[in-house]
């Protein structure tokens, strides 16, 4: 397929083109901070950026009337409000996080989340020290599936990928879910996945856990 990165230029961005490139899709289309790298029209639009880059995201995937899958992180609620009408007209895949281990995380939780009322629940997140947002957009997912307010505490150490861990503790014991991604090539094997997922779709608002 013929893909477009908004965000090219990025870890991710880079990450993502490698791999598809790698499975012989051609990376034919980006747009970064200088602008427009423009080669043919793309037949998806991946965004890993930054929330103020949403709009134009928007427009060239109206522009180019294509799925998006999109894993930018930070996103404000009239944003995702944005995506899902957005996803009337074109499909959108939309994840915080799109590593396979993260998802089983996720359904871990959810066995557990009914079975530790009156525990002391925490969540602890780690990141490379450019990363922007604080706590992470998994960080938040995890909190979600648990359905309670539960506190997170962020460290931005390094290189490192992605550490997600969360922490339940009676007065007798402690339990914990961990997960490291080791490099940004789980995120990219998602988007790939996710991209032959949607790419023949019409329409539609997904998550990564549509996807596998
Ligand atoms: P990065 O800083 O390396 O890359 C971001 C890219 O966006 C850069 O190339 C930058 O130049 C570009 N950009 C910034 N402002 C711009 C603007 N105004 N217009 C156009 N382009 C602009 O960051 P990264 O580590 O590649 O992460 C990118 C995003 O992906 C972050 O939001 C991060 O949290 C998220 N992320 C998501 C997942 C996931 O699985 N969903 C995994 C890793 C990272």
């Amino acid at each position: 397929m013929k893909i477009g990165i908004v965000g090219y230029k990025g870890r991710m961005g880079k990450e993502i083109r490698d791999l598809f490139e790698e499975k012989s899709h051609e990376f034919v289309w980006g747009y970064d901070k200088d602008g427009e790298y423009f080669q043919k029209n793309p037949q998806i639009i991946i965004d890993f950026s930054l929330p103020e880059v949403f709009e134009k995201t928007e427009e060239y995937v109206k522009k180019f009337n294509v799925p998006l899958i999109i894993g930018t992180t930070g996103l404000q609620e009239e944003q995702i409000e944005a995506l899902k009408a957005l996803a009337k007209e074109v499909p959108v895949v939309q994840s915080y996080n799109f590593s396979i281990g993260i998802q089983l995380f996720l359904k871990m939780v959810d066995i557990l989340k009914d079975k530790i009322d009156g525990w002391d629940v925490e969540i602890v997140e780690t990141h490379h020290r450019f990363k922007k947002d604080k706590p992470s957009g998994t960080a938040k997912m995890i909190k979600e599936s648990l359905n309670k307010d539960v506190p997170i505490s962020s460290l931005r150490l390094g290189n490192v990928a992605g550490d997600h861990v969360l922490y339940m503790a009676n007065l007798g014991e402690v339990l914990s879910i961990s997960h490291r991604a080791l490099s940004r090539r789980a995120f990219a094997e998602g988007v790939l996945k996710s991209a032959k997922f949607v790419i023949n779709k019409k329409n539609g608002y997904f998550t990564f856990t549509d996807v596998i």
